[in-house]
């Protein structure tokens, strides 16, 4: 042991780095497997309007079913993917699978994450017109998901990209906000629609009085400049009254409900429609 102890640290360094070498590329050839075996699947989680408890969307989540290790998470392997040419195709694979799962679900958006790769691809846009063409997936009911760090530095790359996407009746929505290092001064100047609060801040409300401010912050900024903003991670009632008092419009978290397979996503958004009816505004009644 004392013999091991004295070597060099890039010595003892290299076997831990080969493990890991090896798992990424076990990994590569397992993921490539997936897509051919149909292993993965989406389960739907419902975003909420603060004021009303209806569902206005649903946001669709990668799992994969694994032969041996069981259904794994997103966090589990799509590093990996991420470093190779199969984001692009797993990406296309869940925005297709998507549309054809939530199309009959009703009047309610569909959101689908975008890797930073993918939408720095060339053909990505052409590719999501055609997806949209070939599953009649109505433009104005999609919404990507892009993270604030695919913007930052590439901001140029894919200014053209989201500007198709937008012009198509796509809309955008800034995922994360808060983790990375986009102001609201670059949101401005992107035509997204939305902002997503990252979980981290809607866990420290009446936590850390910081986490308070920053989302209050957030919101009112938001709201001056239309950007709708929905809170992710909302796990107690608490954190809900903190954001309907600062006016931030939807939420989404396990308070609601987990992310679920297409068929209990649809069983909760017709028990939802009957449990909170569409307000009727008197005054509109009177034309
Ligand atoms: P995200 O887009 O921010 O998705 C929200 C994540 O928070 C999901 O994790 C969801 O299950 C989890 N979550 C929702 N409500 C709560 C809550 O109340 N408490 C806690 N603790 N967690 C909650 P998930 O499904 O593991 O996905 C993780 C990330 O992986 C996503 O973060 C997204 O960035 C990425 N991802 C997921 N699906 C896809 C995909 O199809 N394509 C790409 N490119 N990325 C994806
Ligand atoms: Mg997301
Ligand atoms: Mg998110
Ligand atoms: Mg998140």
């Amino acid at each position: 042991r004392a013999k091991s102890r004295r070597r060099g640290g890039a010595v003892r360094f290299e076997p831990q780095f080969e493990r890991e070498l090896k798992r990424r590329r076990s990994l590569e050839i397992e993921l490539a497997d997936a897509l051919e075996h149909e292993q993965f699947s989406l389960v739907f989680q419902p975003e909420i309007d603060v004021e009303t408890r209806r569902i206005v969307g649903f946001e669709a989540l990668l799992r994969w079913d694994h032969p041996g290790r069981g259904r794994l998470l997103p966090v589990d392997f799509l590093w990996v993917a991420e470093g190779t040419t199969l984001i692009t195709r797993i990406d296309s694979w869940v925005l297709r699978t998507a549309c054809m799962q939530a199309r009959d679900l009703g009047d309610v958006t569909l959101a689908v994450n975008m890797s930073p790769v993918t939408l720095r691809h060339a053909g990505v846009a052409d590719e999501v017109m055609r997806i949209l063409e070939e599953t009649g997936f109505p433009p104005h009911r999609l919404e990507i998901e892009i993270t604030e760090t695919a913007i930052i530095g590439e901001a140029r790359e894919i200014t053209d990209v989201l500007a198709r996407l937008r012009n198509s009746g796509i809309r955008l929505a800034l995922d994360d906000f808060g983790t990375g290092h986009a102001s609201l001064l670059h949101v401005r100047n992107l035509p997204v629609s939305k902002i997503k609060i990252d979980r981290t801040f809607i866990c420290n409300l009446g936590v850390a009085r910081d986490a308070a401010s920053i989302v209050e912050y957030v919101v009112r900024l938001g709201r001056s400049l239309g950007i709708t903003l929905t809170a992710e991670g909302v796990e107690t009632e608490e954190q809900l009254r903190f954001l309907r008092a600062f006016g931030a419009q939807q939420a989404q978290g396990y308070l609601f409900s987990a992310p679920l397979p297409v068929e209990a996503a649809t069983a909760m958004l017709e028990a939802n429609r009957k449990a909170f009816p569409a307000l009727v505004r008197p005054w509109r009644r009177t034309v």
